[in-house]
């Protein structure tokens, strides 16, 4: 189909974007939207949910359709959920699943855009649903957005091969070979894909047996981090016959910079010299452990600034710091250390010449974020992705990985965490390459650098296929 306006000219390509749940998966929408709107002869409509899960969500909508006007929103009722099937599930599972049980209303909603719609491109959570109305209903391309890094994608789209070799009931028994990768150690991958009956394990077989049937894949890596997995997708040696993938990444923030507390308190440290701890907006650590991370910030002698979080759901965080951490910690740490519950403006942090170390969960977008203003980490994965992530510091150099550091069936004391935040601080290795690869993410995304270019062949091929 090729749109034609009044006076003959071809039309602009309208790409229909279909986001996720998590602040994770609609930053890097949001991103990759804003490039997008930002290179000009694109239109673009949003589906989003009604209702978010969290309040930051909401938000952060609100703020992408306030900075860009002429992005129109459709708004997605979700169909209620059955409570009791998914009792006790993760809230942001339950919502991809509400997501996914809701995406026969896309293809009516897509197909009453105005004007007509030219491409989709759906989260990856919601791959499989999406896919097929798109191809088959709207008889439209589809492309996926995938918001970790691209040896997530492998294992991903290997997945479902390697279960056909397997008993049922016996999955992720061992490390997986996937084909032009090597050995991915059993631990790496998201745990729960151990348990076939988990919500997120039957979603992520059903997106990974899909994916292959998108016509592009839009990851938020970049050529120079991952080198060595992006040739093996793009040769066909994870799948034959993969999509073309298109490493964009690191993707620029739609920026809300909001010059807040916590700025204005790193303006008053010394360069270098601050530990920023902060584990994303998906994980709450115990009780127990988070006093020992205030003990072994206060034993590393660094000034520090510390994300404290101790629910899932931002809605529910209701705990006081005080009865958190206590008084007596708090009054000790007056003045060398911020400890704040509020969201801060993490990129603005990161980017702040004060900060030294990050301690961080390894979730994608601010593993990228660290990267990209050079800042050494200490990773501290766990749930999810973050241990696949945690791979690419290991080989890129640029921090440190203690892989016997967990969170479910451990605390790791204060004194240790103390050591190696103290170790890292003072490792040259580690913070000559986290500026060399400061300067391959800029490069990548600067005009002619490998993101520039893979974007503009997506643009490309989105004005082909319109
Ligand atoms: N994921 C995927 N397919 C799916 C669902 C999730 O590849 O069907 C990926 C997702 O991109 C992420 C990982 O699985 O890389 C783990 O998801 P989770 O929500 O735990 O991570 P988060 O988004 O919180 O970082
Ligand atoms: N973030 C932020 N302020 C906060 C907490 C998080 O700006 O107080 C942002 C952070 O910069 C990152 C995102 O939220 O861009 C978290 O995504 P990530 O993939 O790192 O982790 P997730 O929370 O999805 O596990």
């Amino acid at each position: 189909a090729t749109p034609i306006s009044g006076n003959g000219s071809r039309c602009a390509p309208h790409l229909v974007f279909v986001a996720s749940a998590g602040m994770g998966h609609l930053l890097q929408c949001s991103r990759l939207i804003a490039a997008l709107a930002n290179t000009g002869g694109v239109e673009i409509s949003v589906v989003t949910a009604v209702p978010t899960v969290s309040e930051a969500e909401a938000e952060h909508y609100a703020g992408l359709f306030a900075a860009f006007p002429a992005i129109r929103r459709i708004e997605w009722k979700l169909l209620p959920l059955d409570n009791s099937e998914f009792a006790g599930a993760d809230p942001f599972f339950r919502q991809w699943e509400s997501l996914r049980r809701s995406a026969h209303l896309l293809g009516p909603m897509i197909a009453g855009a105005t004007p007509r719609a030219s491409a989709v491109i759906t989260d990856v959570t919601l791959a499989s649903q999406v896919i097929p109305i798109a191809k088959e209903e709207l008889k439209l391309p589809c492309h996926v957005l995938f918001i970790s890094c691209a040896a997530m994608l492998s294992f991903l789209a290997y997945f479902p091969t390697y279960l056909v070799g397997t008993a049922d009931g016996d999955h992720l028994a061992g490390d997986v070979h996937v084909p032009g990768i090597g050995l991915v150690q059993v631990d790496y991958p998201p745990k729960m894909l151990r348990n076939p009956d988990n919500l997120f394990t039957k979603q992520f077989i059903a997106n990974g047996r899909c994916i292959a049937d998108a016509d592009g894949i839009v990851v938020t890596t970049f050529d120079a981090l991952e080198p060595d997995t992006l040739a093996a997708l793009r040769g066909g040696k994870v799948v034959p016959g993969f999509p073309p993938v298109y490493a964009i990444g690191p993707l620029e923030t739609t920026g809300r910079s909001h010059n807040d507390g916590a700025i204005a308190w790193l303006d008053e440290q010394p360069p270098r010299s601050v530990v920023y701890v902060a584990f994303g907006n998906r994980y709450a650590a115990a009780l127990e452990q988070l006093r020992e991370i205030g003990a072994g910030l206060e034993a590393s002698g660094c000034p520090f600034l510390w994300v404290v979080k101790t629910t899932m759901v931002d809605r529910e965080d209701t705990a006081e710091l005080r009865d958190v951490l206590g008084d007596e910690f708090l009054g000790r740490v007056q003045g060398r250390g911020l400890v704040t519950k509020e969201w801060v403006d993490q990129e603005a942090v990161l980017k702040h010449p004060a900060i030294g170390l990050y301690l961080t969960h390894c979730g994608w977008n601010s593993m990228n974020e660290s990267v990209m203003y050079g800042v050494p980490m200490l990773a501290w994965p766990s749930v999810g992705d973050h241990r696949m992530i945690a791979t690419v510091i290991r080989s890129g150099g640029f921090g440190l990985w203690v892989e016997h550091w967990g969170w479910d069936d451990m605390v790791v004391s204060g004194a240790e965490i103390a050591e190696k935040v103290k170790l890292v601080m003072a490792d040259e290795a580690i913070s000559a390459k986290a500026a060399e690869f400061r300067e391959e993410a800029t490069k990548a995304v600067a005009v002619g650098g490998s993101s520039h270019r893979n974007l503009h062949e997506f643009l490309a091929k989105l004005n082909t296929d319109t």
